[in-house]
């Protein structure tokens, strides 16, 4: 899912976006590190382009996001993250913990995966899960040591 930035250039300019070293940097950026936070982001685009101010980078983001080339999401409690996989109805598993997030397909390939149980009438074209847990690693410190595994009360 690489993209050299020829690629970048045109999907920028096809979104009716001006093409700025500051933007491809960022889509580098999430190319090498999806979920990555907004400070994740301006780390990366600084080793990139040297200096760049964090509002720069905020700005990139915030336009990426609005013409749907980035994905932004927002788990309760910890940063944003922004990611380039858009459009295949993707969820996430995030864990309370760390705030680690993983990708979770579709398990039906196509949106809404997902339908409420009552519309109220919406025409529901988008199901975004967000599902909550510890992570591997959190789950292993947080796990009492010599506990068995059931789950006796
Ligand atoms: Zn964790
Ligand atoms: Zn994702």
């Amino acid at each position: 899912m690489t993209m050299t930035s020829t690629d970048d250039a045109t999907l920028l300019r096809d979104r009716g976006l001006r093409v700025t070293s500051a933007r491809l940097a960022v889509l580098r950026a999430l190319d090498g590190h999806q979920h990555s936070t907004a400070d994740d982001v301006v780390r990366a685009v600084r080793d990139d382009l040297g200096s760049v101010s964090v509002q720069a980078v905020y700005d990139c983001l915030h336009a990426l996001s609005a013409v749907g080339i980035v994905r932004r999401m927002e788990p309760a409690g910890h940063p944003a993250r922004y990611e380039r996989r858009v459009g295949d109805n993707h969820h996430h598993v995030v864990c309370r913990a760390c705030g680690a997030v993983s990708d979770v397909d579709c398990a039906v390939g196509a949106a809404p995966c997902l339908l409420p149980s009552d519309t109220h009438g919406y025409a529901v074209d988008l199901a975004e899960v967000t599902f909550w847990g510890l992570c591997p690693a959190c789950a292993a410190e947080s796990a009492p040591a010599g506990e068995p595994s059931s789950n006796t009360p």
